[in-house]
C-alpha cells in the first residue's frame, strides 16, 4: 500500500526510533485506561525480538512546547513495563548518551516530545535531532497522524521509515472499509451534531451505497425537510446544508436512512416517561433521543443486505437508557453478521468506542479504531500527513 513495514527491515542491532501514542488517562498516577499501551505491545515486543533497540517517543497532554513537569511520560514507565513484561529505561534529557547506554532488545523511552517547541512547529532541526537517535523509524502512532509534527511528519523524511503493527492493522482496516470494500456498503453515522460532521457526511455519501443518519444529526435532517422537531437537539440553521448533503447524496447514488419513528420523552433523565411515535409526530414539548423500533428493523436490513459497515455515532443518547436501546440493537446486529462472517464492520469515535463496548458488541467487530481525529479524518477522505510521509 505504499508504505513498508516492520517487516521490510531487519531491525538486529539497530536503534529503532518508534512513534507512539500513550496518551492514556491518568487518575492519581493510576493509568485508569490501558487500551493505547496494550495496543503498541505487538510492535515494541517485534522489534525487541528481533534484538532491534526500541527507542519510544510519544506526547501526553498539552504541554503546548514548555516543559510541564505533571506531564512527564516518567509516570507511564510502570505501566508500560507491565504491558511489555520488560524493563523500559526512561531519559528526561542526553538522549544520544541514553541510546548509546542500551543493549540490544533494551528499550528506552524518551520524554514527552511535545516539550520541545519544536514538536508541534513541525521543525526540521528538531526532527533531525530526534532522527539522530535511531537507524529505522518506526510509526505506530497512527491516532497522532493527522498532525503535521516534527516525531509524525518531517522526522519520516530523514530516516529509512516504516508503519508499525498498529499503524499497519488500521490502514488495513479502513482500507478494507472504505477504500476498496465489498458493497454493498453501508455507513452509519450518528452522535449530537452535523456541524462536527459536515465533512463526514460529504464524504461518505459519494463512497457508500447505503448512509443511516441517527441520533441528534438526524434531527437537523427531518427538520430540514420541514419536519416539526419540537425541543429536541437540532441545527436548525443548517437546514440548507442538510439538504446539500441529500442532494450530494441522490446524484452519487447513495440512499439516505432516516428515522421512520422516534423515541420522544419530555426530560433527558434516566427513567423518564418515553412514547414511541412516527418521526412526523414529535410534539412540540418533547424531545426526540432516539430511534424507534422500526427504524431499527430497517438498520438491520440494510446491514443484512451489506457487506461493510462502517459506523460513526450512536444512534441515540445512548449514555441514559432507554434511549440506548437503537444503539445497541443496531450493534448486536452488526456484531452477530460480523461473527457469521458476513459482514466486515469498522467502527471508530471516542463515544462509538462507548456505545458498542456497553451493548457487548465491540469484540464481535472486524475492527473497532481507537484512534478519534485520525480516525475520522480519515473517514472524511483527508490526506494524513504522518501517513503521507511514510509513503514518501
Ligand atoms: P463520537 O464521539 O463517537 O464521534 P459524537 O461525539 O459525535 O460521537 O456523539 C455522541 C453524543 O451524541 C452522545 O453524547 C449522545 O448522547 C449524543 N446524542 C445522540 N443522539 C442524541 C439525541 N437524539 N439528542 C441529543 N444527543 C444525542
Ligand atoms: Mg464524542
Amino acid at each position: 500500500m505504499g508504505w513498508k513495514t516492520l517487516d521490510d527491515f531487519d531491525l538486529g542491532g539497530k536503534r529503532v526510533l518508534t512513534r507512539i501514542d500513550i496518551n492514556v488517562p491518568v487518575e492519581d498516577g493510576r493509568v485508569t485506561d490501558a487500551t493505547r499501551i496494550e495496543r503498541i505491545v505487538p510492535t515494541v515486543q517485534h522489534i525487541v525480538a528481533q534484538g532491534g533497540k526500541a527507542i519510544l517517543m510519544a506526547h501526553f497532554g498539552r504541554p503546548k512546547g514548555e516543559v510541564k513537569p505533571e506531564l512527564s511520560l516518567k509516570q507511564l514507565v510502570p505501566a508500560l513495563e507491565a504491558a511489555f513484561g520488560k524493563s523500559v529505561a526512561f531519559a528526561d534529557g542526553q538522549y544520544g548518551a541514553a541510546v548509546e547506554a542500551m543493549n540490544d532488545s533494551d528499550i528506552l523511552l524518551i520524554e514527552n516530545v511535545r516539550f520541545a517547541p519544536g514538536e508541534e512547529q513541525n521543525d526540521p532541526d528538531f526532527a533531525a535531532r530526534l532522527a539522530s537517535l535511531g537507524d529505522i523509524y518506526c510509526n505506530d502512532a497512527f491516532s497522532a497522524a493527522h498532525r503535521a509534527h516534527a516525531s509524525t511528519e518531517a522526522i519520516a523524511r530523514l530516516l529509512p521509515s516504516c508503519a508499525g503493527r498498529l499503524m499497519a492493522e488500521e490502514l488495513g482496516a479502513l482500507e478494507k472499509a472504505l477504500g476498496t470494500p465489498d458493497r454493498p456498503v453501508v455507513a452509519v453515522v450518528g452522535g449530537a451534531k452535523v456541524s462536527t460532521k459536515l465533512d463526514l457526511l460529504g464524504n461518505l455519501v459519494t463512497k457508500v451505497d447505503t448512509l443511516v443518519i441517527g441520533g441528534g444529526m438526524a434531527n437537523t435532517f427531518l427538520a430540514a425537510q420541514g419536519i416539526n422537531v419540537g425541543k429536541s437537539l437540532c441545527e436548525h440553521d443548517l437546514a440548507d446544508t442538510a439538504r446539500e448533503i441529500m442532494d450530494k447524496a441522490t446524484k452519487a447514488g447513495c440512499d439516505i436512512l432516516l428515522p421512520a419513528d422516534i423515541v420522544v420523552a419530555r426530560e433527558f433523565k434516566a427513567g423518564a416517561a418515553s412514547e414511541v411515535v412516527v418521526a412526523t409526530a414529535c410534539p412540540d414539548d418533547a424531545m426526540i433521543l432516539d430511534a424507534g423500533p422500526q427504524s431499527v428493523a430497517r438498520i438491520e436490513g440494510a446491514l443484512k443486505a451489506a457487506k461493510t459497515l462502517v459506523w460513526n455515532g450512536p444512534l441515540g443518547a445512548f449514555e441514559i437508557a432507554p434511549f440506548d436501546a437503537a444503539t445497541n440493537a443496531a450493534a448486536q446486529a452488526a456484531a452477530k453478521l460480523s461473527r457469521d462472517g458476513a459482514l466486515v464492520s469498522v467502527a471508530g469515535g471516542g463515544d462509538t468506542v462507548a456505545a458498542l463496548n456497553q451493548a457487548g458488541a465491540a469484540d464481535d467487530f472486524t475492527y473497532i479504531s481507537t484512534a478519534g481525529g485520525a480516525f475520522l479524518e480519515w473517514m472524511e477522505g483527508k490526506t494524513l500527513p504522518g501517513v503521507a510521509a511514510l509513503v514518501g
